[in-house]
């Protein structure tokens, strides 16, 4: 199937090494430092509290248990029964269980509290990285890819690494303490505990590579089920979906990406649990000879039955809290691997544009393309070839060509939303890529064929136009009279602020011609915008009313540039210029007259045209 790629090579993480890949936890705790301070500075705390309590509960355990034998030796002996020393140890063990309890409590807290803000920051993080980058990247679909990962996984993982690297530190501290309890027993003890944790800690690595490694080779896969799922259950898709019956069909699909993910997932559970198993076998043989040896040194009263329980215990969580440690260093193997995505989404390198210049050295020369070539990355045939071109301020000019000839390519690469691959493109003489972003973001308007429908206000839906006023109601009515929407503004139900779409409440759906106009008023946001742009957006438009939007489009932009695509030629015929593109290449050029005139390509088609209309 198109969309399964087979699994790539390994990803650089792991062939770096196992302890290359803990490069990440310097970064996540960088992260989880700076968004708050306060609280990771009390989790700190808490945690080495949490650490240190356990073994202080087990030695005053012990303590109660040695003095309830004393006491009720001394009954025996004397008579006289003192509570004493019994009571208030187990006061403090009381006070100590109080405080593990707390400190647990007070642990989760800071740590929901810190996921909820280092959540938000991360996808911050990631959007804005996304504002930074070019169109071309977002239609690359290996770079898509790595997108989706790091939205999917990388907002939980940065504090699941840092949990982890507390919890590991918690348990280190226990660990350490109880290793000082235990080793007046037997050092041996102490490296028995160590030792059998091992083996389940190897697994843990393996494995956890491995569901990373199944993680990413899958992406192609799973980024088709959130498209499935898209399609299926939005609004925008139901139509199609319900006429054409594509409901089962998709579905279908949608059923057999996760039975076939399901596979491999299974597969690696099964052998992630069952090595898990046997290999903490080891674990539990271990703990059952030391019980047993304590307790032989207990009958040979080498130590007292207090010491005994406290031994037992001591190795019961000594245990635990080895293998917690183990887990843990597997776990943050694991969100290592999964950072690795978000900071190698982060760090895709920015085209740069250091490009500082607002203005050109001559304002009047207009728009020329200068044997502009380009060729979509991964694509066999070039969408544009040797295109030159010279567009003056007042003129307008019209694109005409069949669908796939290259007219939106043209504009794309006017707009820098793509660079050539040869020749340039210069703006008041200077090249495109030298201008500064928002100079040249100025400069133009453009309206698309796909122009975005947004779920916002009318209002707002005009207001893109030009973000400064994006909610500057004055500016809208002002747009929404020259784009000719006012008329259909004023009769939606609360005017210019009636929510559009229905993914909200109360929320309008305009028709086809209706958007459009929106988005032509869109266009006249842009105010001291002088070139102006309009790719097809009155499709949906009878020819006469498009070819009444154009001349006023044309009244109000008298000296600036515009430039039209259409296929009708009741409107292109009104442009200065008329170029038609065929495959890429310009094949014919002039006014309207000229090209009859010439009788070519363009002739033909008009004659077409006429021809229907007659
Ligand atoms: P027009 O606007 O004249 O209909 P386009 O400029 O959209 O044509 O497309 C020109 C050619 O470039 C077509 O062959 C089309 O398949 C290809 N093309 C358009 N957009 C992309 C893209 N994002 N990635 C790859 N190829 C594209």
């Amino acid at each position: 199937m198109a969309y399964h790629t087979p699994p790539g090579p390994p990803p650089d993480a792991t062939t770096r090494g196992f302890l290359g890949v803990f490069r990440y936890s310097r970064r996540a705790m960088d992260l989880v430092w700076t968004t708050n301070r306060l609280l990771t500075v009390a989790l700190a705390i808490l945690t080495l509290l949490a650490g240190v309590l356990p073994a202080a509960m087990a030695w005053v355990g012990a303590l109660i248990i040695d003095a309830v034998i004393a006491a009720s030796k001394a009954a025996q002996d004397s008579g006289v029964t003192s509570m004493t020393r019994v009571f208030t140890l187990v006061a403090i063990e009381a006070v100590i269980v109080a405080a593990l309890t707390g400190a647990q409590r007070g642990i989760s807290l800071c740590q929901a509290l810190l996921r909820a803000q280092l959540g938000q920051r991360v996808n911050v993080m990631i959007l804005e990285k996304a504002l930074t980058l070019e169109l071309a990247q977002f239609e690359d679909a290996e770079f898509y890819d790595k997108l989706t990962r790091a939205r999917r996984e990388a907002s939980s993982r940065p504090l699941s690494l840092v949990k982890r690297t507390f919890g590991l530190v918690q348990n280190l501290v226990s660990l350490l303490s109880y290793g000082v309890l235990l080793v007046q027993f037997s050092p041996w003890a102490v490296a028995v505990l160590l030792i059998a944790g091992l083996p389940a800690f190897f697994a843990e690595t393996r494995f956890s590579g491995e569901a990373f490694r199944l993680f990413r080779w899958r992406s192609p896969e799973t980024r088709m089920q959130l498209y499935l799922e898209t399609v299926l259950a939005r609004e925008d898709n139901v139509k199609e979906v319900k006429l054409f019956g594509l409901g089962p069909l998709l579905l279908g699909r949608y059923r057999d990406i996760f039975h076939r993910l399901y596979k491999a997932d299974r597969a690696l559970a099964i052998r992630r649990d069952g090595w898990g198993f046997v290999l903490g076998l080891i674990g539990t043989v271990a703990l059952y000879g030391a019980y047993a040896w304590i307790a032989v040194a207990a009958v040979a009263s080498r130590i007292t039955l207090g010491q005994m329980t406290m031994y037992l215990m001591l190795f019961r969580q000594g245990q635990s809290a080895v293998s917690a440690i183990l887990s843990a260093i597997g776990g943050m193997y694991e969100d290592n691997l999964y950072l690795s995505t978000l900071y190698e989404f982060l760090e895709t390198p920015v085209i740069s544009t250091d490009a500082s210049k607002e203005r050109g050295p001559r304002p009047d020369d207009g728009i020329r393309f200068e044997g502009v070539s380009f060729t979509y990355p991964g694509a066999s045939q070039s969408a544009l070839m040797d295109i030159d071109l010279h567009i003056q301020p007042g003129e307008s000019l019209a694109l005409v060509g069949e669908n796939g000839s290259g007219k939106t390519t043209l504009i794309k690469l006017l707009t820098r939303l793509y660079r050539p691959d040869q020749g340039r493109i210069l703006l008041d003489g200077m090249d495109l890529n030298d201008w500064q972003e928002s100079a040249l973001r100025q400069r133009i308007g453009v309206i698309f064929q796909d122009f975005s429908r947004y779920q916002f206000l009318v209002g707002e839906n005009i207001g893109v136009g030009d973000v400064r006023y994006f909610e500057d109601e004055e500016r809208w009515r002002e747009a929404a009279g020259k784009g000719m929407a006012d008329a259909i503004i004023e009769g939606l139900p609360a005017g210019y602020n009636t929510q559009l779409g229905k993914w909200f409440k109360d929320g309008q759906e305009l028709s086809g011609g209706e958007w459009q106009k929106i988005a032509l008023s869109r266009a006249f946001m842009r105010a001291d915008a002088d070139i102006l742009v309009l790719d097809e957006p009155t499709a949906s438009m009878d020819a006469a009313a498009e070819a009444k939007i154009f001349e006023h489009f044309r009244k109000l932009t008298q000296k600036r540039i515009a430039i039209l695509i259409s296929h009708r030629f009741s409107t292109v015929r009104m442009a200065s210029q008329i170029v038609v593109i065929e495959n890429g290449r310009i094949i014919e050029r002039g006014s309207h007259e000229e090209l009859v005139k010439l009788d070519g390509h363009y002739a033909r088609l008009f004659s077409l045209q006429a021809a229907g209309y007659k």
